[in-house]
This record gives structure tokens, sequence and C-alpha cells, in this order.
């Protein structure tokens, strides 16, 4: 018999919260979504309280999971601030926006506190699906790897998830003694998707405020251990959703992915002015899908009026971080779940991305030193 709302709150009613009233009684509960016997929803408390809840969140979670019929369920603790209340900040971590510069532009926006242990975070974006975003950040993540970086991947495109299908991983994460996810270790990295937890359609229908407390789980209920970089890949877009991402994950800067054409094009402006708006660096422009490459003669064609993503850049003062070719053999390995990075490493494609993941890295260390 599949399982009612009315069964989650009659659950949730013996949750006891620091407001004295039952988890039910202190409305801080989302709207409960319930597909297939898995249950989400999200506890949605004032940043200054959200230490106190964190132990409601594991025994709502648990008291829903005791419900006859669920097979799963996910609580997200979102903490909202109040406009004019101090950010919430965990001790002995230096939040990153202090390296930035007062009353630079975005300066005074709640920035979450770094992620212990991780060192740079870095996000990778588009203006728009479809460009190859989520190929390029594993790839990437790949080229970083191969000069000896410890690289984590964090699948945040939560309107789409598609790491597990690029890197073949259809398990779930186990939990540590204190009950963080452990990335899934493939290829040397560490990784972490919504879609190792959820169906791809569960996420699908979840509202900005359960998307962001999601992705905060991700970030930080996930024992990441010690990494050099954390690569982020972003939902697609510039809506609401993505601008909060940007403002709230600590991020040390953005890689922008763009077709050649103009419409990809005007989207990764509007990418750019996201990040600029949030006082977020960015790394640079890849041009993916660049130039059409021969497989039978080797002959290179620009199909797409190739060099539209390196002009933007240098016009608008952005570095140029490379071409990617439009290649059978990167859509045949990352559809396989063998990125070519990993699967023809002395390859000519994996010779490029090594060489953005070297620009990528030399762009990292110079930001950390201004
Ligand atoms: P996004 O994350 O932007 O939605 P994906 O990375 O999922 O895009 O890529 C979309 C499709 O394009 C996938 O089938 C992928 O294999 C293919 N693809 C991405 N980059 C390339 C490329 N350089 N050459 C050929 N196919 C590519």
């Amino acid at each position: 018999m599949s399982v009612t709302q009315q069964q989650i709150l009659d659950s949730l009613a013996k949750v006891a919260t620091p407001r004295g009233v039952p988890l039910t009684k202190a409305g801080v509960l989302s709207e409960i979504a319930i597909t297939d016997g898995k249950v989400y929803f999200s506890i949605n408390v004032d940043a200054a309280e959200a230490r106190a809840w964190e132990s409601v969140r594991s025994d709502a979670e648990a008291a829903v999971r005791g419900t006859s019929g669920v097979k799963s369920a996910l609580v997200a603790l979102t903490a909202e601030r109040q406009p004019g209340s101090a950010p919430a900040q965990r001790p002995g971590v230096a939040p990153v926006s202090a390296h930035r510069p007062a009353g630079a532009p975005g300066a005074g926006l709640p920035k979450q506190a770094g992620i212990p242990g991780v060192g740079a975070i870095i996000a990778v974006a588009s203006g728009k699906g479809g460009v190859g975003k989520s190929t390029t950040a594993l790839n990437l993540a790949l080229g970083l790897r191969d000069l000896g970086l410890k690289v984590g991947l964090l699948d945040a495109d939560i309107y789409g998830p598609s790491v597990p299908r690029l890197t073949g991983i259809n398990e779930k994460p186990q939990l540590d003694d204190s009950r963080r996810m452990i990335p899934i270790a493939r290829f040397g990295l560490s990784i972490m998707s919504i879609g190792f937890l959820v169906d791809e359609e569960a996420a699908m229908i979840w509202r900005g405020p359960m998307v962001m407390s999601a992705i905060t789980q991700m970030l930080r209920d996930v024992d990441w251990g010690k990494l050099d970089v954390l690569v982020v890949d972003m939902p697609p877009g510039t809506g609401d959703a993505q601008l909060t991402l940007a403002q709230t994950v600590p991020l040390k800067g953005a890689v922008i992915v763009s077709t050649p054409q103009d419409l990809a094009l005007i989207d990764a402006r509007r990418g750019l002015a996201m990040f600029t708006k949030v006082n977020v660096p960015v790394i640079g422009i890849i041009e993916n899908m660049s130039y059409f490459l021969c497989p039978e003669c080797g002959t290179r064609s620009d199909v797409f009026g190739h060099g539209g993503a390196r002009n933007e850049a240098e016009r608008l003062g952005v570095p140029f971080l490379g071409e990617i070719p439009l290649h059978m053999e990167i859509r045949a390995t990352s559809d396989a779940g063998r990125p070519v990075v990993e699967s023809e490493p002395n390859g000519p494609h994996a010779t490029i991305y090594r060489a953005i993941a070297g620009k990528v890295r030399d762009r990292i260390n110079s930001l950390a030193t201004n």
C-alpha cells in the first residue's frame, strides 16, 4: 500500500523541536513530496537557529523512514537568513568572502563558510542546457587529477543530474560513523550527485528552497576528505535557483562553457553577468563543440562558425581557456560512462582537456594569492 501525506504527518508529529512543540506544529515544514514510496521535504528555519535544528532534521528523517510503506526519505534543513541578521558561520573556518575586497560589487552578500579540507570550489556553468557542460566538468575534473591534484566532483545539476550516466555509477553512497555521506570513488575522483540519491524525475519536481537545501546538504553533509579542488557541475541557466546557488556556495571562481553559436553566447554572457553580480571571479570561458574534426580524414571544419567564444572572451576581458572539438569519441565515451580523459588518456582530446585544466589551476592559484 502506498504511503500517504497523513501517515508522514502522523510520524512527524512525534518529533520534538527546540520550540517545545511537535515538528508538525512548528510552522517550519515545506510541502511534502511523495513519489513511489520516496519522501522528500525540507525544514525551513532561520539561520541563527540552524544548529539547534540539525538533530530535528535527522530525527525527522528517521521517523519518516520508520513509517510503513516508505522506501527512502530525504529531509533537508534550509537556513534562511532574515534581512539584517548576522551571517551564520561555522567556528574556525574563514569565510571565503573574507578574501573579497570590501566595497566590490556583491560584497556584503551573505556567503557561506568554506568547507573544511577543501581547497578551492569552482563552478562549471552554462547559460543554457545541452552545450556539454557536464561532459566538460567531468573531463576537466579528470584533467586536474592528471596534474596531480586531489579532485572532487559535485553534480549540482538538480534538474537533470547526468553525472551518474557519465561516470557509469549506479550505487548509493554509504554513511560514515557520523552519518555523513561518503562520496563514490571513481577514476580517482570523489563524486557526489543528487542522482545517486533520488530519481531524475523526483529532482525535477523540487522547488527553490528544497533545491538549495539539497545542494547545501551535498556540500556540507558529505565527507569530502581533503581535496585540492571541488568541481561543481551547476544547473544550466541563469534563473533564480542558479543565482542563489552562485551566491551561497563558497566559490573560488566559475568556468563558463559555451558553444560557438551566437545564441549560446548570448546565454553565456548572461552567465558571466550572473557571476559578476554575486562577485564570483570568472576563471574563463571554454568553447565546446568548437569545430568538427572528421574521424575519417582528420579534416577540421568550423560548422558552427568557430571562434565566437574566444572573441567574446577577449571583448569582455575574460580569459579564454580553450576549444574542445565536436567529436564522436567524446560523445560515445561520455554516454558510455567512460569519459575520454580516462578512456583515452593519450589521445588528442585528453591533451586538450589537460591543457585547459592547467589554465584553470593557474587561475585558481592566482586568485588565491590576490
Ligand atoms: P549539458 O550538461 O550542457 O546539458 P552534456 O554534457 O550532458 O550537456 O552533453 C550533452 C550531449 O552532448 C551528450 O550526449 C554529450 O555526450 C555530448 N557532447 C558534449 N560535448 C561534446 C563534444 N565536445 N563532442 C561531441 N559530443 C559532445
